[in-house]
């Protein structure tokens, strides 16, 4: 497949790299170099080109990320509602939707049609993962269609809702599936999807540019992406507090005429808005690199993904490095950049009583205290974000008021 060597979103040519990667992932010996652009047409940031190709973002997902659900299936049955969940039923209930037919993209194990489900309507979802789908048959009696919306949407129509949560940022054509999604809705049906929201650079978390999301999406940008699709806003609501990242949902009605005229975007506010947050980042990994610049002894480190790429893409960490451990089975046994994952009980009794980084931003509190169960001394413990403090003031993010 030729790599788009155009916009995603408006197809002009003109862009400005932001920010480059070169990620040594797990099992391959050839680095993936990504470019992150902003289009100066549209304002739009993405990765540009070429974006991950989707033969190694499909390795990716069935090995690595298959989005399955541990526990026991009668507790997840009566489970809460996840937090995105429970965004996605307020906003249905808000708008006073009548239950009716739910279909949703990239549905994972099942858990939000599961809720919606259980609000009266009759759902049906698609999901590229395997394992997902037979989960969400096994667990909450669904039936998910293996693959992803470009098969599965055109076999739907009359739908009175779509549901797309963290998904609109993994495609690789986003006008393409919002024409698919106009189609199989039901005249005035509804679009209610979610995405992370390019709305404020110093809340930017380290490995916000990422190999899984391929574009980064402005509030402003993707309204004129949904009414160009032929949908009319009906809400948005931007919640800047729940995850480490602000995300945006959106709720929008499918137009019964498409529109009349293309909505221009803007692009003077996505373009600065996109410098942002490349120099917000800039300014992070300057300051781990730092960090670690201070360790010249060999090091271990913990967790082995897309995280521990960028990192040794930033650093010169990667040398000295003896192995990574990570607690996900599936990945020991392999390599990343040359070096053996392993499993945390090798690092417990590994005879190089060395430090131990912790390269995960999301996790780093229950991995620290996994490394001190298993008998780690604090002394070698190295979480690299958790007193952002000593990163210096100037490139210390805000962090997220919970
Ligand atoms: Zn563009």
């Amino acid at each position: 497949m030729n790599a788009p060597s155009h916009c995603a979103l408006c197809k002009s040519r003109d862009r400005d790299v932001v920010q480059t990667q070169s990620l040594a992932l797990l099992n391959r010996d050839e680095a993936c170099k990504i470019d992150f652009s902003v289009c100066k047409a549209c304002g739009h940031l993405q990765q540009w080109p070429p974006p991950v190709s989707p033969e190694l973002m499909a390795h990716h997902y069935k090995t690595f990320a298959t989005y399955e659900i541990f526990g026991d299936a009668k507790r997840l049955r009566s489970a809460p509602p996840a937090i995105h969940t429970e965004r996605f039923l307020a906003l249905v209930r808000d708008m006073g939707l009548a239950p009716g037919r739910a279909y949703e993209v990239g549905c994972a194990s099942g858990e939000m049609l599961h809720q919606f489900k259980n609000h009266g309507w009759q759902v049906r979802g698609c999901d590229p993962s395997p394992s997902a789908v037979s989960q969400a048959r096994a667990i909450f009696d669904i039936d998910a269609d293996l693959g992803g919306e470009e098969k599965a949407i055109p076999r739907q129509k009359d739908l009175d809702l779509i549901l797309a949560c963290h998904v609109l940022e993994h495609l690789y054509d986003p006008p393409a599936t919002l024409a698919r999604f106009h189609a199989a809705l039901t005249p005035n049906g509804y679009l209610v999807v979610e995405v992370p929201c390019a709305t404020a650079p110093q809340s930017l978390p380290p490995g916000w540019f990422t190999f899984e999301h391929l574009h980064y999406y402005q509030p402003a940008i993707l309204e004129v992406l949904l009414k160009n699709a032929g949908f009319e806003l009906v809400e948005a609501r931007i919640d800047m507090r729940t995850h480490h990242y602000p995300v945006i949902t959106i709720a929008a009605r499918k137009m019964p005429q498409p529109p009349l005229e293309i909505v221009p975007f803007e692009p003077t506010n996505g373009v600065l808005l996109a410098h942002s947050y490349a120099a917000r980042d800039k300014l992070l990994s300057i300051a781990v690199a730092k960090r670690v610049a201070r360790f010249k002894e060999p090091v271990f480190l913990y967790g082995a993904g897309i995280h521990t790429a960028q990192l040794l893409d930033r650093t010169n960490l990667a040398p000295r490095i003896i192995a990574i451990a990570d607690r996900d089975p599936k990945k020991w046994g392999q390599t990343q950049a040359g070096k053996p994952v392993i499993s945390p009980q090798e690092l417990f009794t590994h005879p190089a009583k060395a430090p131990v980084i912790v390269s995960s931003y999301v996790s780093e509190k229950p991995i620290v205290d996994a490394l001190l169960k298993g008998g780690i001394e604090s002394s070698r413990i190295i979480p690299l974000y958790a007193d952002m403090a000593d990163l210096g003031a100037e490139e210390r993010p805000n962090r997220i008021a919970g």
